[in-house]
């Protein structure tokens, strides 16, 4: 028997006796027990099994004088004595357990091997918990559901405008079948024997409790004993869900949106968890953007750009708004076009952004060519690259 076990198992739980109980109350508890989970009266039962190990474990110790004094010693010293190094001795500081035994080697105390090779220590930073810190229990309470992520492509119009989006969420969901339960239909789980529906096993030692989920329920504080055939009694499934999502205007390929209480239900009425999608946006063909302004870029002829003129751009979902060209417009100067951006959560709205993109005709007829020669008198000695040439000979 090794000092964990001693610490992590109540015998007189397990033969249902009082600590104060004696001798012949221990042994009576023990027969009827036995013989109710004996394993010939329980073929096949495995948890049967289990529940017999343990009586005649907690028996073995229980009734054996000198080794029952050794489980009340070990039971007692963690109650009482019990110290953590470095939180300045007060009772109920502990931290993190792992490495704060220094100097106290309950292998020596005991005789044991087990706890003086880190197993205690191991044992300590899963289930140790401040009492004072309401640490019992956790698996109990109301659990919040898991962050969930899924992505979605939308057209670019869709984008910029906001839109709502179905989306298939596959998720762990409560078995259809069972409903949940994880039992067979037409019976309902039962109340966990072993932790009396807490979901906890837990030992109060003087300062300290231990706690961790209990074996028997695996923490569920209810046993199934007619399995659902679906589920195989877990009482979850793979399931499909359909939420409708509501895209903001004005995301952007690639951002990801936070959809608050749209994840993973929570457990034991806990919060639902939250719903990130991951948006694409497919490309526009004549459309750009650049944060919340759009981009266009429009074609216009070398008149256009050196006489000045008034153009019709697209604009988007809209009518075409008119862009005045001055004279002398050179390629690539951009025009900006207020509000016809995309709507910013404000409200308000950015800008169209207009480049401008001069076409050189390729063919221009009789009187084109003509008119073009006439330009290329009026503008001679006008040397264009005059400049450039220049300043490629400084430094
Ligand atoms: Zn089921
Ligand atoms: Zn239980």
């Amino acid at each position: 028997m090794s000092t964990k076990d001693y610490l992590e198992k109540d015998y007189y739980k397990v033969l249902g006796v009082p600590k104060t109980a004696a001798a012949d109350e221990i042994k009576q508890s023990y027969r009827k027990l036995a013989r109710k989970y004996h394993p010939d009266a329980n073929k096949g039962d495995r948890k049967a099994e289990e529940r017999f190990k343990e009586i005649s474990e907690a028996y073995n110790t229980l009734s054996d004088e000198k080794k029952r004094k050794e489980y009340d010693e070990a039971r007692s010293l963690f109650g009482g004595g019990f110290r953590v190094p470095g939180a300045g001795g007060r009772p109920g500081t502990a931290g993190t357990g792992a490495g704060g035994f220094g100097g106290f080697d309950l292998g020596d105390l005991f005789g044991g091997a087990e706890a003086g090779q880190g197993g205690l220590g191991d044992l300590l930073g899963g289930v140790f918990r401040n009492r004072g810190g309401g640490g019992t229990g956790t698996q109990a309470r109301p659990r919040r559901g898991a962050d969930v992520e899924t992505e979605t492509t939308l057209s670019f119009g869709d984008a910029v405008d906001g839109t709502t989006v179905p989306l298939h969420l596959t998720g762990d969901g409560p078995c259809p079948v069972c409903h949940g339960t994880g039992a067979k239909a037409g019976t309902v789980p039962k109340v966990c024997p072993t932790c009396e529906g807490t979901g906890q096993s837990s030992r109060n030692l003087g300062n300290f409790a231990f706690s961790e989920p209990c074996k028997t329920c695996r923490g569920r504080g209810l046993v199934v004993e007619d399995p659902c055939a679906s589920c195989n009694g877990s009482g979850h499934a793979t399931s499909t869900r359909t939420i409708q999502a509501r895209i903001p205007a004005g995301v952007n390929d690639g951002q990801r949106i936070k959809l608050r209480g749209k994840g993973a239900p929570g457990e034991r009425g806990g919060p639902a968890g939250d719903l990130y999608v991951r948006v694409h946006v497919t490309p526009h063909p004549v459309f750009g953007r650049s944060g919340g302004n759009l981009t266009v870029t429009v074609p216009v002829t070398v008149p256009e750009a050196a006489l000045g003129s008034e153009i019709k751009v697209p604009s988007h979902r809209g009518v075409p708004v008119t862009v005045r060209i001055p004279a002398g417009t050179p390629n690539g100067r951009t025009f900006r076009v207020r509000g016809k951006g995309v709507r910013r959560s404000d409200g308000t709205y950015g800008d169209l952004l207009v480049t401008v993109e001069v076409m050189v005709p390729k063919n221009v007829g009789t009187k084109g060519r003509k008119a073009l020669e006439d330009l290329r008198e009026a503008t001679a000695g006008e040397d264009p690259r005059e400049e450039l040439l220049q300043r490629a000979k400084e430094t």
